[in-house]
């Protein structure tokens, strides 16, 4: 049976760009959203933003990687349906200069990051329930981040491996595989080489956060529980070559 109420999505990365504009979408659709980011300024704003909209969410500033505050938060909402693992970390650099430091802080947030929401919320689920990770288009390959490109494959991999094992518990599990999208992270490039990424896609420039929020409500919807271990990758069509 399921508990009354309305359903809860805990977003991941909610304070910013592709996690804010999926948190966005779900509260507007009835979820109430648990918003989750590791800035706890940026986390009061998007939850004073949201809640001004009239919307039902609150703000949890914590660290993806820290289980027992991943594990306390869900707890203190009581019920778990969805869980969106949008949160991540991006550094460009090049083979030569990527420190095993480095490495082990990127696999961290975005491989361990997925997994210890993913896994908290799964237990929890009771009647079932959606995990819905953020991969890249990245995770193909990509020059100048080969972290980032081994974490983004290895998404979809640990995407793959619980859906396949959480099958039965009517859990389904599925990825989104962002191509170049307009958020703060890629903003942090120099102007003229976000410029030049930009010019380099080939539908018209970069994705905005609701072209890859739009995906990823299809993926959390109980109309959708049927579809598990897949990746849709929502870039534009640049992976197709
Ligand atoms: P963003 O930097 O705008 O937002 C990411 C958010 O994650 C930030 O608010 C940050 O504070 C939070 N975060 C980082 N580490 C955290 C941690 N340890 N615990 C909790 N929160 C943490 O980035 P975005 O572009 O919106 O990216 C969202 C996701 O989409 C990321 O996983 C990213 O790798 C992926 N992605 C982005 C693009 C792109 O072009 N922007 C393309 C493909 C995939």
């Amino acid at each position: 049976a399921t508990a009354p109420g309305p359903e809860v999505a805990f977003v991941t990365g909610a304070a910013s760009g592709i996690g804010l504009a999926t948190a966005t979408r779900l509260a507007r659709a009835g979820y109430r959203v648990a918003l989750v980011d590791l800035d706890a300024g940026k986390t009061a704003a998007a939850e004073a933003d949201l809640k001004a909209l009239g919307l039902n969410v609150k703000g949890y500033a914590l660290n993806v990687c820290d289980r027992a505050a991943v594990s306390r938060m869900m707890d203190d909402e009581g019920r778990v349906d969805v869980v969106v693992c949008a949160a991540g970390v991006y550094t460009p650099r090049l083979v030569d200069e990527i420190t095993e430091d480095d490495f082990r802080r990127t696999l961290d947030v975005n491989v361990i990051g997925v997994f210890i929401p993913a896994q908290e919320g799964a237990r929890r689920m009771k009647a079932g329930g959606r995990i819905v990770t953020v991969s890249s288009r990245g995770a193909l390959g990509g020059f100048g981040f080969a972290d980032y490109v081994a974490s983004k494959a290895g998404v979809i991999g640990l995407t793959r491996a619980m859906a396949l094992e959480l099958r039965t518990r009517k859990i389904a599990v599925n990825s989104i595989a962002p191509g170049f999208t307009d958020t703060p992270m890629t903003r942090t490039m120099p102007p003229d080489q976000y410029a030049k990424a930009v010019s380099l896609e080939p539908s018209g420039g970069a994705a905005q956060p609701d072209d890859i929020a739009v995906a990823i409500e299809f993926f959390a919807s109980p109309a959708t529980r049927f579809i598990t271990g897949q990746t849709l990758f929502v870039d534009g069509g640049k992976s197709l070559g």
